[in-house]
């Protein structure tokens, strides 16, 4: 079963597109592709936004006058993060215990690479990448420019800020939207239904490690010289219930799911 990252858990991470520094429209399109990523099963965080001039300065002097590596080739005013028009982003992986800089993996097991896949998200929203630059290739890296150049910048231009509150997506607005339903149509409220889910994923952790048992046990008794097959066909009834039972909970899950307008994973 897919012990999935919650959206919840996902905004709660990218707090930094919530800085008010961030241009709206960035921040706008930044949320969408966190959340459009969500649904197909990558976990983007977003590790930096914007960055004040002093920052991008203590940055600059890592490698130089700091010690460190060298992490990027802009001093404090040129680079497009300290005008709140940049992101850089990272994966987590499934189990949201790592971050991962790593351009190479396919977690949602689609024969894509996640990195790139994200990257066409935010191209496809009027993003340039940085892993397109000719030179100091920077792949975490995005900005919307809006057609301002960085010395235009300096000399305190700025492109207009549109009266928009950044609307942060929630899943069941979109949901509703897309079935053209309304929350309280649905049985389970999502609220409910992940503590459910939890517990159902909590029971088919348990068959899991069970099955693990009966294997095990089935693998010794067959090393044996004198092994006893009617222990082998016991065993091996015994693991073949259990995965009839973990399936079973598996299509339960994907019930409550459905029941509270979730994504379902099993199905
Ligand atoms: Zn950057």
């Amino acid at each position: 079963m897919d012990m999935a990252i919650t959206w919840d858990w996902l905004k709660q991470k990218n707090f930094r597109l919530n800085d008010p520094n961030l241009h709206p429209v960035v921040a706008q399109r930044g949320w969408e592709v966190v959340f459009e990523a969500w649904q197909r099963g990558i976990y983007v965080l977003i590790t930096q936004g914007y960055r004040s001039i002093a920052e991008q300065n203590e940055l600059y002097a890592q490698g130089r006058t700091k010690p460190g590596k060298i992490v990027t080739n802009a001093k404090g005013g040129t680079s497009y993060h300290n005008y709140g028009l940049a992101l850089d982003f990272a994966l987590y992986t499934p189990d949201g215990k790592q971050v991962v800089w790593d351009m190479n993996t396919d977690f949602n097991k689609n024969h894509k690479k996640d990195w790139m896949e994200v990257v066409q998200m935010f191209k496809a929203r009027g993003f340039e990448w940085g892993g397109d630059w000719r030179s100091f290739k920077d792949y975490p890296h995005v900005q919307m420019t809006f057609g301002f150049s960085i010395a235009q910048l300096k000399a305190g231009k700025r492109p207009s800020r549109p009266a928009m509150v950044v609307q942060v997506p929630e899943l069941t607005k979109v949901v509703a939207s897309v079935t053209d339903k309304k929350e309280e149509e649905y049985m389970i409220p999502v609220s409910k239904a992940d503590k459910i889910i939890a517990l159902i994923q909590a029971e088919w952790k348990e068959k899991d490690e069970q099955i693990k048992q009966y294997q095990k046990m089935w693998q010794e008794e067959n090393a044996k010289p004198d092994k006893c097959q009617q222990k082998l066909d016991e065993y091996h009834r015994a693991a073949e219930a259990l995965r009839k039972d973990k399936k079973e909970l598996g299509e339960l899950a994907d019930e409550v799911r459905k029941a509270s307008g979730r994504r379902v994973v099993n199905g």
